[in-house]
Protein backbone atom coordinates (compact mmCIF):
# COMPACT_ATOMS: atom_id res chain seq x y z
CA UNK A 1 0.00 0.00 0.00
CA UNK A 2 1.45 3.13 -0.43
CA UNK A 3 1.33 6.33 1.71
CA UNK A 4 -0.72 9.36 0.96
CA UNK A 5 1.31 11.55 3.12
CA UNK A 6 5.10 10.72 4.29
CA UNK A 7 6.50 13.55 6.63
CA UNK A 8 10.92 12.01 6.68
CA UNK A 9 12.83 13.81 9.99
CA UNK A 10 10.45 17.43 9.37
CA UNK A 11 11.75 20.07 11.06
CA UNK A 12 10.46 23.51 11.67
CA UNK A 13 11.84 26.70 13.16
CA UNK A 14 10.08 29.80 13.75
CA UNK A 15 13.18 31.87 13.55
CA UNK A 16 16.31 30.49 15.49
CA UNK A 17 13.62 28.05 18.06
CA UNK A 18 12.31 24.55 16.67
CA UNK A 19 9.02 24.10 17.07
CA UNK A 20 8.84 20.32 15.84
CA UNK A 21 11.98 18.26 15.73
CA UNK A 22 12.73 15.29 13.34
CA UNK A 23 9.11 13.81 13.06
CA UNK A 24 9.05 10.91 11.22
CA UNK A 25 5.67 9.08 10.19
CA UNK A 26 3.11 8.12 7.47
CA UNK A 27 -0.68 8.10 6.39
CA UNK A 28 -2.33 5.69 4.01
CA UNK A 29 -5.34 5.47 3.09
CA UNK A 30 -7.80 4.52 4.95
CA UNK A 31 -6.34 5.78 8.25
CA UNK A 32 -7.81 7.62 11.06
CA UNK A 33 -4.75 9.31 12.93
CA UNK A 34 -5.39 10.86 16.09
CA UNK A 35 -3.26 13.55 16.63
CA UNK A 36 -2.35 14.85 20.05
CA UNK A 37 0.17 16.23 22.54
CA UNK A 38 0.43 19.68 25.02
CA UNK A 39 -0.11 23.07 23.99
CA UNK A 40 1.93 24.23 22.25
CA UNK A 41 3.43 20.92 21.07
CA UNK A 42 3.51 21.76 17.21
CA UNK A 43 0.67 20.17 16.01
CA UNK A 44 -0.63 22.82 14.58
CA UNK A 45 2.99 23.16 12.89
CA UNK A 46 3.46 19.75 11.54
CA UNK A 47 -0.05 20.56 9.68
CA UNK A 48 0.91 23.10 7.94
CA UNK A 49 4.21 22.01 7.17
CA UNK A 50 2.18 19.63 5.65
CA UNK A 51 0.12 21.78 3.73
CA UNK A 52 2.81 24.11 2.51
CA UNK A 53 1.70 26.89 4.53
CA UNK A 54 5.11 26.85 6.22
CA UNK A 55 8.73 26.61 5.04
CA UNK A 56 10.38 23.59 6.50
CA UNK A 57 13.63 23.98 8.05
CA UNK A 58 14.95 20.21 7.47
CA UNK A 59 13.69 17.10 6.09
CA UNK A 60 11.26 16.21 3.62
CA UNK A 61 7.34 15.91 2.77
CA UNK A 62 5.92 13.80 -0.07
CA UNK A 63 1.74 14.19 -1.00
CA UNK A 64 0.11 11.01 -2.56
CA UNK A 65 3.79 10.00 -3.74
CA UNK A 66 4.94 13.13 -5.00
CA UNK A 67 7.13 15.59 -3.59
CA UNK A 68 5.23 18.71 -1.71
CA UNK A 69 7.14 21.04 -4.36
CA UNK A 70 6.02 19.05 -7.09
CA UNK A 71 2.36 18.84 -5.79
CA UNK A 72 -0.46 20.55 -7.25
CA UNK A 73 -3.79 18.32 -6.96
CA UNK A 74 -4.40 20.17 -3.44
CA UNK A 75 -8.03 19.39 -4.23
CA UNK A 76 -7.17 15.92 -3.04
CA UNK A 77 -6.47 17.26 1.00
CA UNK A 78 -9.10 19.17 2.71
CA UNK A 79 -8.14 21.00 5.75
CA UNK A 80 -10.13 22.67 8.15
CA UNK A 81 -8.21 24.93 9.72
CA UNK A 82 -8.07 25.57 14.11
CA UNK A 83 -9.82 29.22 13.71
CA UNK A 84 -12.48 29.91 10.61
CA UNK A 85 -10.47 32.79 10.06
CA UNK A 86 -10.18 31.91 6.59
CA UNK A 87 -13.56 32.78 6.39
CA UNK A 88 -15.25 35.53 7.75
CA UNK A 89 -18.13 34.60 9.26
CA UNK A 90 -19.47 38.36 8.31
CA UNK A 91 -18.85 37.15 4.78
CA UNK A 92 -22.60 38.06 3.13
CA UNK A 93 -22.37 34.53 1.22
CA UNK A 94 -25.44 31.92 1.19
CA UNK A 95 -23.69 28.60 2.57
CA UNK A 96 -24.39 27.05 -0.97
CA UNK A 97 -22.30 29.74 -2.46
CA UNK A 98 -19.70 29.26 0.69
CA UNK A 99 -19.74 25.30 -0.14
CA UNK A 100 -19.62 26.33 -4.33
CA UNK A 101 -16.32 27.90 -3.15
CA UNK A 102 -15.01 24.44 -2.32
CA UNK A 103 -14.93 23.40 -6.20
CA UNK A 104 -13.23 26.23 -7.20
CA UNK A 105 -9.83 24.94 -6.51
CA UNK A 106 -10.77 22.33 -9.15
CA UNK A 107 -11.93 24.28 -11.88
CA UNK A 108 -8.91 25.68 -14.61
CA UNK A 109 -10.74 28.68 -16.33
CA UNK A 110 -14.19 29.57 -15.90
CA UNK A 111 -15.17 30.20 -12.22
CA UNK A 112 -18.85 30.03 -13.35
CA UNK A 113 -21.45 27.67 -11.67
CA UNK A 114 -23.05 25.07 -13.63
CA UNK A 115 -25.59 22.61 -13.21
CA UNK A 116 -23.65 19.98 -12.18
CA UNK A 117 -21.97 22.29 -9.52
CA UNK A 118 -25.11 22.86 -8.23
CA UNK A 119 -26.29 19.12 -8.02
CA UNK A 120 -23.25 18.23 -6.60
CA UNK A 121 -23.36 21.04 -3.52
CA UNK A 122 -26.87 20.08 -2.99
CA UNK A 123 -26.10 16.12 -2.88
CA UNK A 124 -23.35 17.18 -0.08
CA UNK A 125 -25.78 19.54 1.88
CA UNK A 126 -27.98 16.72 1.96
CA UNK A 127 -25.48 14.28 3.10
CA UNK A 128 -24.23 16.76 5.76
CA UNK A 129 -28.14 17.26 6.81
CA UNK A 130 -27.96 20.83 6.21
CA UNK A 131 -29.60 21.74 2.99
CA UNK A 132 -32.40 23.22 4.91
CA UNK A 133 -30.17 26.28 5.38
CA UNK A 134 -28.39 27.19 2.11
CA UNK A 135 -29.67 30.53 2.02
CA UNK A 136 -28.69 31.54 5.16
CA UNK A 137 -25.60 33.59 5.49
CA UNK A 138 -22.87 31.99 7.85
CA UNK A 139 -23.30 34.63 10.57
CA UNK A 140 -26.67 33.04 11.06
CA UNK A 141 -25.59 29.74 11.95
CA UNK A 142 -24.59 28.33 15.30
CA UNK A 143 -21.14 26.90 15.41
CA UNK A 144 -21.86 23.69 14.95
CA UNK A 145 -23.45 24.32 11.36
CA UNK A 146 -21.06 26.62 10.47
CA UNK A 147 -18.50 23.82 11.24
CA UNK A 148 -20.60 21.57 8.67
CA UNK A 149 -20.80 23.73 6.35
CA UNK A 150 -16.72 24.12 6.24
CA UNK A 151 -16.92 20.59 6.18
CA UNK A 152 -19.19 20.29 2.96
CA UNK A 153 -16.87 23.41 1.08
CA UNK A 154 -13.77 21.02 1.80
CA UNK A 155 -15.88 17.41 1.10
CA UNK A 156 -17.16 18.72 -2.57
CA UNK A 157 -13.74 19.11 -4.00
CA UNK A 158 -14.13 14.81 -3.06
CA UNK A 159 -11.01 14.68 -1.02
CA UNK A 160 -8.65 11.54 -0.25
CA UNK A 161 -7.75 12.73 3.03
CA UNK A 162 -9.13 15.45 5.49
CA UNK A 163 -7.57 17.15 8.11
CA UNK A 164 -9.27 18.84 11.21
CA UNK A 165 -7.38 21.03 13.45
CA UNK A 166 -9.01 20.89 16.90
CA UNK A 167 -12.53 20.85 15.81
CA UNK A 168 -14.14 20.42 18.52
CA UNK A 169 -13.15 23.33 21.15
CA UNK A 170 -15.70 25.58 19.88
CA UNK A 171 -19.00 22.89 20.37
CA UNK A 172 -21.18 21.73 23.50
CA UNK A 173 -21.04 18.20 24.17
CA UNK A 174 -23.56 17.04 22.10
CA UNK A 175 -22.47 18.83 18.86
CA UNK A 176 -19.19 16.98 19.03
CA UNK A 177 -20.62 13.81 19.29
CA UNK A 178 -22.33 14.36 16.38
CA UNK A 179 -19.53 15.88 14.05
CA UNK A 180 -16.76 12.91 15.56
CA UNK A 181 -19.60 10.16 14.08
CA UNK A 182 -20.15 12.24 10.75
CA UNK A 183 -16.46 12.28 10.60
CA UNK A 184 -16.14 8.61 11.21
CA UNK A 185 -18.75 7.77 9.21
CA UNK A 186 -16.68 9.74 6.26
CA UNK A 187 -13.98 7.27 7.03
CA UNK A 188 -15.53 4.23 7.52
CA UNK A 189 -18.08 4.81 4.34
CA UNK A 190 -16.49 6.95 2.07
CA UNK A 191 -12.97 5.93 2.65
CA UNK A 192 -11.54 9.10 3.33
CA UNK A 193 -8.07 9.27 5.56
CA UNK A 194 -8.32 11.69 8.36
CA UNK A 195 -6.17 13.65 10.47
CA UNK A 196 -7.73 14.94 13.83
CA UNK A 197 -5.86 17.05 16.18
CA UNK A 198 -7.65 17.00 19.07
CA UNK A 199 -7.66 17.45 23.04
CA UNK A 200 -10.12 14.59 23.47
CA UNK A 201 -7.42 12.13 24.67
CA UNK A 202 -10.51 10.76 26.64
CA UNK A 203 -12.55 10.07 23.49
CA UNK A 204 -10.23 9.76 20.35
CA UNK A 205 -9.35 6.08 20.97
CA UNK A 206 -13.29 5.67 19.93
CA UNK A 207 -12.69 7.04 16.20
CA UNK A 208 -8.61 6.73 15.33
CA UNK A 209 -7.04 3.38 14.50
CA UNK A 210 -3.64 5.48 14.55
CA UNK A 211 -2.33 7.59 17.26
CA UNK A 212 0.16 10.28 17.05
CA UNK A 213 1.58 12.17 20.07
CA UNK A 214 3.70 15.14 19.98
CA UNK A 215 5.53 17.25 22.14
CA UNK A 216 8.19 18.96 19.67
CA UNK A 217 9.66 15.46 19.28
CA UNK A 218 7.43 12.55 18.07
CA UNK A 219 6.67 10.72 21.46
CA UNK A 220 4.37 7.91 19.40
CA UNK A 221 3.07 7.24 16.44
CA UNK A 222 1.72 3.97 15.45
CA UNK A 223 -1.64 2.07 15.99
CA UNK A 224 -3.77 2.73 19.34
CA UNK A 225 -3.78 -0.98 20.49
CA UNK A 226 0.38 -1.07 20.49
CA UNK A 227 0.13 2.22 22.06
CA UNK A 228 -1.85 1.01 25.10
CA UNK A 229 -0.01 -2.06 25.15
CA UNK A 230 3.21 -0.65 24.92
CA UNK A 231 5.57 -0.62 28.62
CA UNK A 232 7.77 2.50 27.20
CA UNK A 233 4.33 4.62 26.63
CA UNK A 234 3.27 3.56 30.45
CA UNK A 235 6.28 4.60 31.83
CA UNK A 236 6.87 8.21 29.82
CA UNK A 237 3.28 8.89 30.92
CA UNK A 238 2.88 6.97 33.71
CA UNK A 239 0.29 3.84 34.06
CA UNK A 240 -3.06 6.48 34.57
CA UNK A 241 -2.61 8.80 31.72
CA UNK A 242 -1.83 6.28 29.59
CA UNK A 243 -5.42 3.91 30.43
CA UNK A 244 -6.96 7.54 30.05
CA UNK A 245 -6.02 7.35 26.83
CA UNK A 246 -6.53 4.20 26.25
CA UNK A 247 -9.60 3.34 28.02
CA UNK A 248 -12.28 3.80 25.15
CA UNK A 249 -10.41 2.11 22.51
CA UNK A 250 -11.75 -0.93 21.53
P1 LIG B 1 0.01 23.35 19.03
O1 LIG B 1 -0.82 23.42 17.80
O2 LIG B 1 0.42 21.96 19.42
O3 LIG B 1 -0.61 24.05 20.21
P2 LIG B 1 1.83 25.07 17.54
O4 LIG B 1 2.25 24.24 16.38
O5 LIG B 1 0.81 26.11 17.30
O6 LIG B 1 1.39 24.09 18.75
O7 LIG B 1 3.12 25.76 18.15
C1 LIG B 1 4.31 25.06 18.42
C2 LIG B 1 5.35 26.05 18.98
O8 LIG B 1 5.69 27.01 18.00
C3 LIG B 1 4.84 26.83 20.19
O9 LIG B 1 5.92 27.00 21.06
C4 LIG B 1 4.41 28.15 19.60
O10 LIG B 1 4.53 29.19 20.54
C5 LIG B 1 5.39 28.33 18.45
N1 LIG B 1 4.79 29.09 17.33
C6 LIG B 1 3.66 28.75 16.66
N2 LIG B 1 3.40 29.63 15.67
C7 LIG B 1 4.38 30.55 15.73
C8 LIG B 1 4.70 31.72 14.96
N3 LIG B 1 3.92 32.11 13.95
N4 LIG B 1 5.82 32.42 15.29
C9 LIG B 1 6.61 32.04 16.30
N5 LIG B 1 6.37 30.94 17.05
C10 LIG B 1 5.28 30.19 16.79
MG1 LIG C 1 -2.70 24.23 17.45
Amino acid sequence: MKAIIEADNLTVCYGSSEAIKDITFSVYSGDFVGLTGPNGSGKTTVIKALLGLLPITKGKISLFGQTQKSFTDWGKIGYLPQKLSSLNPLFPASVEEVVFLGLLSKKKMLKIITKDDKEKVQKILNALEISDLKNKTLSELSGGQQQRVMLARSLVAEPDVLIFDEPSTALDPESREAFFALIQKLNKENGIAIILITHDIGCIGRFANKLMYLDKNLIYFGSFSEFCRSGKMSSYFGPDSQHIICHQHN
